[in-house]
């Protein structure tokens, strides 16, 4: 059991920011504070940001500290405890992130990816709460996937993050960076959505798109998003598409995984209500040979701290299991 009084701390490694937070045994956000980390700059530069940022937020709790834990974007080495980005991390390559955490606070430091680390702070405090199984899909600027189960992440071979973001979903898309064309993530993340509307611009004027300045190079998916909500036809053809392709993805995750709960979160799902209806009424098809619609999908509760909360759950676990 955890001692009374004492705090974790979840750090959040995302590419421009870096989040730290004091959270009870109990998984109360006691404290919070944002810094920038640059991560052009590399780990010389971004290390010290974060010590400093745990310094703060120590400070400001004042409560011993039981463990560490951190949910950075991948990939990871968590076996070594190190970070290997240099996608969104640029510089970060092999960087030992664990060791001089260690050192400097002598507790316990966990390393998660970011989506498991989200997932694992949904399950403990959040829309995942009291389910046995859950899947978080993450929708933003990539699309992350994770799987906790019975409160455990769950890792593939050699403890490595399984990239369900990437799962096909059409051949004829377009490339990405994973090797395959038309995988989830080339199809539903934002800047999918924003290539998709700066094609659609061209051949319609008339749309709203046409009339976003510097259009169609600074196109963004929100501006897609805004022009359905203006009731612009052109864009809620876009946003219908963008649910169709999700609901793709979220029936390989049902026909595959059929877990009690998914949490759906990320910037493109801010806009879920859009798409709402649509994914739903699609989903009741699929009822015919698994029981779909027991399954709760609801939208996070924890939101942007999900991955704090999650990154301050595996440091509890972490710490639990070396006491
Ligand atoms: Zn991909």
């Amino acid at each position: 059991m955890t001692p009374e009084n004492t705090i974790l701390i979840g750090i959040d490694i995302g590419g421009t920011n870096v989040r730290a937070g004091a959270v009870s045994p109990q998984g109360d956000l006691l404290f919070r504070e944002d810094a920038l980390i640059e991560a052009a700059r590399g780990p010389d530069y971004g290390l010290p940001v974060i010590i400093d940022l745990v310094d703060t937020v120590i400070a400001q709790a004042g409560q011993p500290v039981l463990a560490l834990g951190i949910g950075s974007t991948g990939p990871l080495d968590r076996e070594h405890g190190c970070i290997q980005n240099p996608y969104t991390l640029p510089g970060w390559e092999n960087v030992d992130i664990v060791s001089p955490l260690r050192q400097r606070f002598g507790v316990p430091v966990a390393l998660e990816n970011d989506a498991d680390a989200a997932a694992l702070g949904e399950a403990w405090v959040g829309a995942g709460r009291g389910f046995g199984s859950m899947v978080m899909v993450t929708i933003g600027t990539g699309v992350g996937f994770a799987l906790i189960k019975d409160g455990v992440i769950h890792r593939g071979i050699g403890g490595e993050h399984p990239e369900g973001g990437h799962i096909l979903i059409d051949p004829s898309g377009p490339a990405c960076y994973c090797g395959a064309n038309g995988c989830l993530e080339s199809l539903v993340a934002g800047p999918a959505i924003a290539a998709f509307a700066r094609e659609a611009v061209k051949s319609h004027p008339e749309s709203f798109l046409a009339r976003i300045p510097d259009t169609p190079e600074k196109l963004e998916a929100k501006h897609v998003f805004d022009g359905a909500r203006q009731g612009d036809s052109i864009c809620i053809g876009l946003v219908d598409q963008t649910a169709d392709y999700i609901v793709r993805g979220l029936i390989s995750i049902l026909m595959m995984i059929l877990p009690d709960a998914v949490v759906l979160t990320g910037g493109v799902l801010r806009s879920f209500d859009l798409m709402e209806e649509r994914i739903r009424a699609a989903l009741e098809h699929v009822n015919v040979i698994i029981p779909a619609g027991k399954v709760h999908i609801q939208l996070s509760k924890t939101g942007q701290q999900a991955g704090l909360f999650g990154a301050a759950r595996a440091a509890q676990l972490l710490q639990e299991k070396e006491a």
